[in-house]
């Protein structure tokens, strides 16, 4: 959890949501198609079931009408059974009685042939030459039809049984003593000599049947028949439907044989494919075979709306689908970015100062870790010349280069951080004191090497501050004190120009008094232990004193009197910090009008810190203060460090911008220091600038520093603003500034600070007593 985890979000980050709409939008309809598709095979299956169940019905239907002549024929013979000798019209009476013709209106005739016998040839000659039927020529065996229904008819006196199919089905109806259909044939008692069916029924001279082939081939004495056209027989049952729903290929044959073909209802070819149900039926002893085909009425009426409600549900819910997905990822997106930039630092994709932290006090929580935790904070050195020499953009890269080459160096042992413009902070796991200075020492050997930057070299250092989670009984100390301790340590390093310090709480300034300061820092302020020290600065030409700056210092009633180096760092965070404002500049305004009658007439320039800078009502405060003591603007200069204004630039500017119109002269403090730009700083309503005292105070050692101070005069000139150097302790600074062109100086050249009162002493004797002018 340590280990730098740099990018896996900003990948993501780079995933556009309109890609995931795309990508989830293409899915979901690939899913709808696949659902639509099913549904439609399904629909086609439940189609076809319904149409197979239909045509069986149909079939059946046809196969009840047949059955039906057959019963007919059965019921005639009971007649005949009951008294062989029926006459003609009691034979039609029969019929008539039982509505042959109205239940089965496509029976076209029904008739009885007697089998001529020696016995029977006489008298069957003789009825029909009395039916008007004279050159009868009847010969044993032979089958005259005798009567004939609804009308007696042309058949009458005609053979039953002339062609083969009439005579195989005469034959097996008669040894099966079952009614038997012929094949189709062309119907001889019909005048248009149609095709159709003769369903044949034997009748035994007795009155039941005589068991066994061969009697019954003795007994046999008559025929019943009954003739039907094909098509009356299909268009009286389910004519209807084949006018609408279905057609119909009927084939007199167990399969469709072609030459079988009995009935056509106009080309089975032409319905909808799709659907076709072939049935199977015995009938009259015959295997027929139907063939059904769905005609697109049916279809149409069978067909459900579910397939393409599926269908264009499926695209409505994909587009929903994507949609949602686009909202979802956009906003888990920004989440993740809004994370990522809480817990990151944008310029080197490292984590930030808040991620350290968080860091610091998940570790601090683990038992085995905590005592074993190491922070190191990391300062480039030479940074801020690359900045003020090329520009930010170089300055930017550089950054991350040093970002990437302590995240190389550091590996997986730690989490690399950056906590601010040119510190890195460096959470050390499992590392005692030794492992951290081992580590401080391999980072600044690994930052000896140039760093590349924009098809150039930089050299930049670094510096180190070292602190060990072992708190002084050994227990886990805080996490705000590991920061800390490790930035007091930096801090040694960086006043002793040492490479790296290791904290010790002997040498931390804060440590014992912390808490017991901040308390009785309040109490300081009602008990007036709050004292100026005033530390003049010159005119490096002439060597005129023109002004001074008032510095804090607390006679602590116990610690005796104290820096603002022990205290203003303690209290800066709290509001404590505008009570100091605000006592300080009462006390500057009272001392600057008690010199004033003596007429001594210096400004008293007074520090603000970053809340001040932040606090909207400071320039009201300011001119209340004024007020109080008959004081006028000139009387007072404010400085402010340049890192304040950079805290939150824009609302600093809106309140220097007023002090500003209120007639005060603004300083940058520790100017060089801070990582913002000249251009930037420009646009402040400052005059002056004052130069660090690191630069100043190094400048005749290091030719470096000279350059930079050398750099920022001439700069700042060009910009018609004055330079004040800080930190001019020796001749030779005061002689090199002079010979730079600086304006002005402050420093223990000239005077250390001193308590108002010696300062007004001072005064009187500096302007003799010192010989400031360059030599
Ligand atoms: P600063 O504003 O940069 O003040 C200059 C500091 O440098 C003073 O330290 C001064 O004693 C020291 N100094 C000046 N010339 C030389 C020199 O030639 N050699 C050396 N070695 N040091 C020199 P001091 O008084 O300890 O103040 C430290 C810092 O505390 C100040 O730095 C300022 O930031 C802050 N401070 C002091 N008084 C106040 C105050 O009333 N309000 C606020 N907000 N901050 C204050
Ligand atoms: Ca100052
Ligand atoms: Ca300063």
């Amino acid at each position: 959890m340590l280990a730098s985890m740099p990018l896996p979000l900003l990948s993501l980050r780079s995933m556009e949501p309109k890609w995931i709409f795309r990508i989830v939008l293409v899915l979901l309809l690939l899913c709808t198609i696949v659902a639509w598709q099913y549904e439609q095979h399904q629909e086609q299956a439940r189609i076809a079931a319904a149409f197979d169940e239909l045509a069986a019905r149909k079939a059946a239907q046809v196969h009840a009408r047949v059955n039906g002549y057959a019963r007919t024929l059965l019921d005639l013979r009971g007649l005949f059974v009951a008294d062989p000798n029926v006459s003609g019209d009691e034979f039609r009476r029969f019929l008539q009685g039982i509505e042959a013709t109205r239940r089965y209106p496509a029976l076209m005739h029904i008739g009885y042939a007697p089998r001529v016998t020696a016995a029977n040839q006489a008298s069957l000659e003789r009825r029909l030459r009395a039916m008007g039927l004279p050159d009868s020529q009847l010969a044993p065996g032979a089958l005259p039809v005798l009567y004939g229904y609804p009308a007696p008819g042309p058949l009458l006196g005609q053979q039953l049984g002339l062609d083969d199919t009439a005579r195989r089905a005469l034959a097996r109806a008669r040894d099966a003593n079952m009614p038997q259909l012929t094949a189709q044939l062309p119907l001889r008692g019909d005048p248009a000599r149609e095709p159709g069916f003769v369903m044949v029924l034997p009748l035994y001279g007795y009155s039941t049947a005589p068991a066994g082939v061969a009697a019954r081939r003795i007994a046999l004495s008559s025929y019943l028949f009954a003739a039907f056209r094909t098509a009356d027989l299909v268009s009286s049952t389910i004519g209807a439907d084949l006018a609408q729903t279905m057609r119909l290929a009927l084939f007199d044959a167990p399969a469709t044989v072609a030459g079988r073909l009995v009935y056509d209802s106009g080309g089975a070819a032409g319905g909808d494919q799709r659907y076709r149900s072939i049935q199977h039926a015995e009938v009259g002893g015959r295997p027929w075979t139907f063939v059904f085909v769905a005609l697109p009425p049916f279809v149409r009426a069978a067909r459900s709306m579910l397939p393409a409600l599926v269908l264009a549900g499926g695209i409505v819910m994909s587009v929903l689908g994507a949609a949602l997905a686009y909202v979802g990822s956009r906003r888990w997106l920004a989440e993740g970015t809004v994370r990522y930039l809480a817990f990151h630092d944008e310029l080197t994709a490292l984590p930030n100062r808040a991620r350290l932290r968080a860091a610091i006090v998940e570790a601090l929580g683990q038992p085995g870790q905590a005592s074993r935790l190491a922070l190191l904070i990391v300062e480039l050195t030479r940074f801020r010349d690359i900045n003020y020499t090329l520009g930010h953009l170089t300055g930017d890269e550089v950054l991350r280069q040093a970002g990437a080459r302590i995240g190389g160096v550091v590996g997986h042992a730690g989490l690399v951080a950056r906590i601010s413009n040119v510190q890195f902070g460096i959470l050390l796991r499992d590392a005692d004191e030794a492992a951290a200075i081992a580590m401080a020492q391999r980072l600044m050997v690994a930052m000896e090497d140039p760093l590349p930057a924009h098809d150039s070299k930089y050299e930049v250092g670094a510096r180190a501050g070292i602190a060990t989670a072992a708190g002084p009984e050994g227990r886990p100390g805080d996490p705000d004190d590991l920061v800390r301790h490790a930035d007091i340590a930096l801090h040694r390093a960086r006043s002793n120009g040492a490479a790296w310090v290791v904290y010790d709480a002997a040498l931390d300034p804060y440590k014992p008094q912390r808490l017991a300061l901040l308390s009785a820092f309040r109490q300081a302020i009602k008990d007036d232990q709050l004292e100026i020290y005033c530390h003049p600065k010159a005119d490096l030409g002439s060597g005129r004193i023109t002004g001074a700056e008032a510095l804090v210092r607390w006679r602590h009633p116990e610690y005796g009197l104290l820096t603002p180096d022990q205290f203003i760092a303690l209290i800066e965070p709290t509001e404590l910090i505008q009570l100091l404002t605000q006592r300080m500049l009462e006390c500057a305004l009272r001392h600057s009008a008690a010199w004033r009658g003596d007429g001594v007439a210096l400004p008293l320039a007074v520090n603000l810190s970053t809340r001040n800078l932040l606090n909207p009502a400071l320039p009201e405060l300011v001119a209340g203060l004024m007020n109080t003591c008959g004081a006028n603007p000139s009387w007072i200069a404010l400085e402010i460090t340049e890192s304040s204004i950079m805290d939150d630039p824009a609302l600093s500017l809106r309140v220097l911008n007023r002090l500003h119109a209120m007639g005060f002269e603004l300083v940058v403090d520790d100017f060089g220091t801070g990582y913002s730009s000249l251009s930037y700083l420009m646009k402040l309503p400052v005059s002056v600038i004052k130069i660090d005292q690191s630069f100043t105070m190094s400048m005749t050692t290091d030719p470096d520093a000279a350059a930079i101070v050398k750099a920022m005069i001439e700069l700042a000139h060009a910009l018609g603003l004055k330079v004040v150097a800080e930190g001019a302790e020796t001749k030779e600074v005061w002689d090199a500034l002079a010979r730079l062109g600086c304006d002005e100086a402050q420093g223990f050249y000239i005077s250390e600070p001193l308590p108002a009162d010696a300062f007004r002493r001072w005064l009187q004797r500096a302007p003799s007593a010192l010989a400031l002018t360059a030599s």
